[in-house]
């Protein structure tokens, strides 16, 4: 049959780079079966909306996409994180085909099959080995496991996604050999727990190139740093562990480069959120992976306005902050999350409060970020490149995860390509990105 009549599917991805990962699975899966991707709603056969379900913003966001669907092609298969939740969604659209929680890749093909059967056709069957990415060529997400063991206050994923459930790393380890045979310079390891990797399966083995290894975060990062890739390590929770993969980054396995997000700073406040409290320790912590591993970016995110938190909790945030000199900060104002724990403990905080809390954090956060961004004028740093012109280009350095973090913008002699890593000398900052020109490939 000609491809033209190929069944065509618009795909709509919401949320964080884990649901990324589902739609990129979702999508591999169908186009191996011959489905086409239309680019937009009108005209495509349907319409399926991986929703995020996380904040009641992202909730509002996933219908309103939901909505926007069902007016422009009206056949919606829902799935992902709000998903696992389908009151909301059957009421305000019961039209929709299927609804269907986080994961659930064989049901989201189940209703595609059942609303527009695939076409067989050997030519359309094909599919590259490393499967369709959804993220630029040069970069991809290896999404190591599902779900979580922690069961943080404000958070509701372990409802939604169930309990830590991780891939043997001889899978994970197979799959990222694939990307780096497709061309993909640079792995994004995610999870909603990364540190926790393999705790499940306690640590069992898996068969990798004729030897055992073990599933376990310590020797997920020491295998991946075999691939010469830039291997970046995001969602990190501060376990003790966590400190035996500096020296990877000291040698250059894997990235100097670590996402905690340890939400707050205040022992009491990390009480009432259910996260480790041991923040004393975690700053002679940090100082002694920066002993070890200079180089060290550390991004974090923070909570503010946490039920609870009083003045004098909050000036104890912000001087955590300037002896931490954490190098990337997110921060959100806590919003109550349907069905989340905290949304019980008493004394919540005013909005008022909670956005100027919330200036209060970035106003700190800027000078600390412009700080530790100017250090690095007049030094070289390798940088991966994101978007080339004739002239030059926007890349990232070792200290740049995609879409959080700052960019590197770069003059050139030579035209740059997308996904070259190229050596930089900077020569300016400002609070988020650095300036400079190529100086070397
Ligand atoms: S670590 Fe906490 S915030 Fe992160 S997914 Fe698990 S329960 Fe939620």
């Amino acid at each position: 049959m000609d491809k033209g009549f190929a069944p065509k599917v618009s795909f709509v991805s919401l949320g964080c780079p884990k649901a990324l990962v589902d739609s990129e699975r979702i999508i591999t899966r169908l186009r191996a079966e011959g489905y086409e991707l239309a680019r937009q709603h009108d005209g495509a056969d349907l319409v399926i909306v991986n929703t995020c379900g996380f904040l009641d913003s992202a909730k509002q966001e996933s219908l309103s996409a939901i909505g926007d669907a069902m007016a422009e092609n009206g056949k919606v298969i829902v799935t992902g994180c709000m998903g696992a939740e389908p009151a909301q969604i059957e009421e305000a659209f019961p039209g929709v085909l299927s609804i269907t929680g986080p994961q659930q890749y064989e049901s989201v093909l189940d209703a595609v099959h059942r609303a527009i059967p695939p076409l067989h056709n050997p030519h359309l069957d094909l599919v590259p080995p490393q499967g369709i990415k959804l993220t630029p060529r040069h970069y991809a997400y290896l999404k190591i496991s599902e779900g979580c063991n922690n069961r943080c206050t404000f958070c509701i994923i372990p409802k939604l996604r169930g309990d830590l459930v991780s891939r043997p790393l001889a899978d994970v380890l197979r799959e990222a050999e694939k990307l780096v045979k497709a061309g993909v310079r640079e792995l994004l390891v995610v999870s909603q727990d990364t540190s926790a990797y393999g705790v499940d399966l306690k640590y069992a083995s898996s068969r990798w190139n004729d030897r055992d290894v073990q599933t376990r975060f310590l020797d997920l990062a020491r295998e991946l740093g075999e691939f010469g890739v830039w291997v970046r390590l995001q969602y990190v929770y501060p376990y003790p562990h966590v400190d035996d993969v500096i020296g990877l980054m000291a040698d250059g396995k894997v990235l100097p480069y670590l996402d905690i997000p340890f939400q707050h700073a205040h022992p009491d406040v990390l009480r009432r959120m259910r996260r480790p409290a041991a923040q004393d320790k975690t700053l002679a912590r940090i100082k002694s992976w920066r002993q070890q591993c200079p180089d060290l970016t550390l991004r974090s995110t923070f909570i503010v306005g946490f039920p609870g938190e009083t003045d004098t909790e909050f000036a104890d945030l912000l001087d955590w902050l300037d002896e931490a000199e954490i190098d990337r900060v997110g921060c959100f104002k806590y919003e109550p999350v349907a069905g989340a724990p905290a949304n019980t403990l008493e004394n919540p905080v005013a909005k008022d409060i909670k956005t100027s809390r919330w200036n209060a954090l970035m106003a700190r956060q800027q000078k600390i970020s412009a700080r530790r961004l100017k250090r690095k004028v007049g030094t070289r740093q390798q940088v991966i490149i994101d978007e080339a012109g004739p002239a030059g280009g926007k890349g990232r350095s070792k200290a740049d995860a995609p879409q959080i973090d700052g960019s590197v913008h770069l003059s050139s002699r030579r035209p740059l390509r997308v996904g070259e890593i190229v050596t930089a000398k900077i020569d300016r900052a400002d609070e988020y990105d650095l300036y400079g020109s190529v100086a070397g490939f």
